[in-house]
């Protein structure tokens, strides 16, 4: 067993690439006196509603992973769905890249945004979380009641007879049918939150096709032009409707998976608070917007906010 193979645990947050091990997390105690006040009037705002929460890459930058939307990101085009079926060099880079990206993900820890929901979960103060992030943190952290709307990185899916898998599992098949390569690309540069790595030497990866049915196997999240799961998103909007307001963290809801529920919660009339770095698609309909870091604005709320009363 090499240092690389899927099998060998490494501790968590160690990374087997190292790209977890980044720079300390900004804590409550670091926010600035402006953004203190910011923050005082957001708990103003949510003290004492039950929330519903919407999660975006933004919060997970803090544990390592980029987000290829925030203000300082580098601009870059996700695979679509018809370029990932319909394009088999496509599919090959794809996989390639994701064998390498996945290998960073699943060593990423969560930070403190994720703990601090976890906590607020805890206390009974959510009336559920959504994430569009695919990299499981919030599971991770102790939250119960995730959806996962675009899906997570860590299971595979068969297209042909849809039998899942897990991500681990099919890791071995790829191990065995690419011996080497993850420890030549492990220096990849940028992961993206959707296991993307940064790997160009992708010509000679072989795929693994499904165990049972040898049908084209891909990674179990949404991609760019596909729909998510109907019962997901049913799912998603009953817990924006048993929330009294929603609060959004980390992200930009450019795509409308996430940006309904912003206008659902505002035409219902709820509180709508962003938290956000840059620019998001729903501010002009934000009760409340705050330009601050997410993990630090999130672990304010969790000390600020007070319990529910009995209802
Ligand atoms: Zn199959």
């Amino acid at each position: 067993m090499t240092a690389n193979s899927p099998d060998a645990e490494a501790p968590k947050g160690l990374g087997l690439t190292g790209f977890a091990s980044g720079d300390p997390v900004a804590t409550a105690q670091d926010l600035t006196a402006d953004q203190g006040r910011a923050m005082e009037v957001v708990a103003e705002v949510l003290g004492g509603r039950r929330l519903a929460v919407l999660t975006g890459a933004g919060l997970s930058t803090d544990s390592g992973i980029p987000d290829y939307r925030g203000p300082e990101s580098v601009p870059r085009s996700p695979m679509t769905y018809q370029q990932f079926v319909g394009d088999e060099a496509l599919r090959r880079r794809y996989w390639a890249r994701n064998h390498v990206g996945w290998h960073h993900l699943r060593h990423a820890d969560p930070n403190p945004g994720h703990l601090a929901l976890a906590t607020l979960e805890a206390r009974g103060l959510l009336s559920g979380l959504i994430t569009q992030n695919v990299d499981r943190l919030h599971s991770a952290a102790g939250s119960a009641e995730v959806i996962d709307l675009h899906g997570t990185y860590d299971r595979v899916v068969c297209l042909q007879c849809r039998n899942h898998y897990s991500r681990a599992a099919i890791a071995v098949l790829l191990e065995a049918l690419n011996p080497g390569y993850l420890e030549r690309e492990s220096d990849a540069g940028d992961v993206a939150p959707d296991a993307d790595a940064d790997v160009d030497d992708t010509g000679d990866f072989v795929m693994a096709p499904c165990p049972n049915c040898s049908g084209m196997l891909k990674p179990d999240f949404v991609y760019f032009g596909e729909n998510v799961p109907k019962d997901r998103v049913a799912e998603a909007y009953q817990v924006v409707d048993s929330g009294d307001a929603l609060l959004v963290a980390g992200s930009s809801l450019t795509v409308m998976s996430g940006l309904r529920f912003v206008r659902h919660a505002s035409k219902a009339g709820k509180p709508v608070v962003i938290i956000n770095r840059g620019k998001t698609r729903g501010d002009d309909l934000a009760t409340i917007l705050v330009d601050i870091g997410v993990s630090e604005a999130l672990a304010f709320l969790a000390q600020t906010l007070p319990d529910l009363e009995r209802r």
